[in-house]
């Protein structure tokens, strides 16, 4: 029987109620490492190509403190509405392990930069508010790296990776479901995205997310004891690994088990979590205030400067959306979450005076949204290019199907729209011959629509136009059949 259909059979779920904290590091986007001038491109680069004796940790080195770390902290803080400090502190958070040769971290222990901030988002239940307990920087270590070479089985360590500049952010114990997790953890690397703190992708460990979970009968306010549990790589994996942990610990409780503090691995194959080590105390760390390194004063100047600096929000985006241009809260999201949709949008705005920008939205959340996602897509829309487009479909100048066979080729050639509407033979049918006679044989097939415009109902011009339209496959100049319908229709 598997833990889920345990906690099925004995309605464990519903005796408890989760608790769960999210501690996430995100690698920050510094052209340097936190505290020497070795470059942080690292991608692919031979091991140890990256190091100097400061991120090696060599004796008698002195860290120096990058400032641009700095300041993506001090600005995630002010994104999360969290108080920044006016002086913090760096600390020693001391372990020993192969990929850390000084034997300590440097990080920030009492006094982070920021701290009792918030963060909220959309859920299936409605807005949730996760509360922020504190975001701080520290350096990350190296990386070990287990293989066979020449029949044995070796622990090589890379340092390239040891001293890039990392900001934790930890939450307070607030979040009770795996979607609130989830949720939450997609709203902060949109964040850091659009701040330009850090790339964060999950995959190649810009951005790694950690849960704590505990489980509580419904109605007790003590907290349970929490398992960390960390290794998942992608969204859907924090929001899986939660769910079994929540599961797990149900069943284990119900079957007269005890929960104890671990550290358990998200095994993506099993879809289960697993024992990985025993969850360190805290003191173990023996922090203590790092004496290379004097306290950093923010001065207010310095965090005003950082603040006007902030771009445009994405909760603040979405509200913009919704309230200027009428689109629903759901595709404000929609295209708020997408950097690349959101571009486009504001680009397509920008450069076609009068686009209806509603329209606009749907056009890039659907069509655009659709191929961009499409395998192997390598394609691209020019702004200006989509306005043109989604301005000719507003003046029912080409057909909705016509527009979509456009869009597609524009997107896959770049070819201009203006040019694939002229060879595809979408062109508008403005020949007046033409147009007459489609005219007249929508004239002779709807009496009852000419009966109303004569009658007064003026409003009925525009479905005998969309008649036309449809009888010319959407390719007749709707200016001009408006134009001759009422010539026709006036003359009595
Ligand atoms: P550590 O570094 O030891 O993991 P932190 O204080 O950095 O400790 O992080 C602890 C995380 O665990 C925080 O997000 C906190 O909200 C969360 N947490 C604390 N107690 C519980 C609990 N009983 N159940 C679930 N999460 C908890
Ligand atoms: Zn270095
Ligand atoms: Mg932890």
């Amino acid at each position: 029987m598997t833990v889920a259909q345990a906690a099925g059979k004995s309605g464990a779920l519903e005796k408890y109620e989760a608790v769960i904290g999210i501690e996430i590091h995100c690698q920050l986007k510094t052209v340097s490492k936190m505290f020497c001038g070795c470059s942080t491109d690292i991608d692919g680069a031979a091991p140890n190509s990256h190091c100097c004796p400061v991120c090696l940790g060599l004796p008698g080195v002195l860290p120096t403190i990058n400032k641009a770390a700095v300041e993506f902290v001090i600005a995630t803080g002010f994104a999360i509405e969290a108080t920044v400090a006016s002086t913090t502190r760096w600390d020693r958070k001391n372990y020993f392990y192969p990929d850390l040769p000084k034997g300590y971290q440097i990080s920030q222990y009492q006094l982070p930069l920021a701290a009792n901030g918030r963060l909220t988002f959309d859920t299936s239940d409605g807005p949730f508010t996760v509360r922020v307990n504190r975001a701080h920087l520290e350096e990350d270590t190296g990386r070990l790296i287990h293989q066979d070479l020449d029949g044995r089985r070796v622990s090589l360590i890379d340092f390239n990776r040891s001293g890039m500049p990392l900001m934790e952010i930890v939450t307070e114990p607030n979040i009770r479901t795996a979607e609130q997790a989830r949720r939450y953890a997609e709203e902060l690397r949109l964040l850091m995205r659009t701040i330009g703190a850090s790339d964060a992708e999950m995959e190649n460990g810009q951005m790694r997310v950690e849960a704590n979970v505990s489980i509580r009968p419904i109605g007790r306010e003590a907290f349970g004891t929490r398992v960390e549990v960390k290794n998942m790589n992608s969204m859907r994996a924090v929001e899986r690994a939660i769910a079994f942990e929540i599961e797990r610990q149900a069943v284990a409780i119900d079957a007269g088990e005890s929960i104890h503090m671990e550290t358990r691995g998200w095994d993506e194959g099993s879809q289960s979590t697993y024992h990985m080590r025993p969850k360190e105390e805290e003191n173990d760390y023996r922090y203590f205030p790092e004496p290379d390194l004097p306290p950093l004063l923010t001065t207010p100047e310095w965090l005003a400067e950082i603040k006007a600096r902030l771009p445009e929000l994405p909760a603040t985006r979405r509200t913009r959306y919704r309230e200027a241009y009428g689109l629903s809260a759901y595709d404000a999201g929609v295209l708020v979450n997408d950097a690349a949709a959101t571009a486009l949008f504001e680009g397509a705005l920008a450069a076609g005076a009068g686009v209806p920008a509603k329209l606009l939205a749907n056009w890039v959340t659907g069509e655009y949204m659709r191929l961009a996602k499409g395998e192997g897509s390598g394609g691209s829309t020019d702004p200006a290019e989509l306005a043109a487009l989604v301005k000719l479909v507003a003046a029912g100048a080409i057909s909705g199907t016509n527009a979509k066979e456009i869009f597609a080729e524009h997107f896959a050639s770049g070819a201009k729209v203006a040019a694939i509407v002229e060879s595809r033979g979408f062109r508008q049918i403005s020949d007046a011959g033409a147009l007459g006679a489609a005219i007249d044989t929508v004239l002779a097939a709807n009496p009852a629509a000419v009966a109303d415009y004569r009658a007064g109902t003026l409003a009925a011009i525009g479905f005998l136009v969309g008649q036309v339209m449809k009888a010319t496959r959407g390719q007749a100049n709707a200016a001009m059949v408006q134009t001759a319908l009422r010539e026709r229709l006036d003359k009595v």
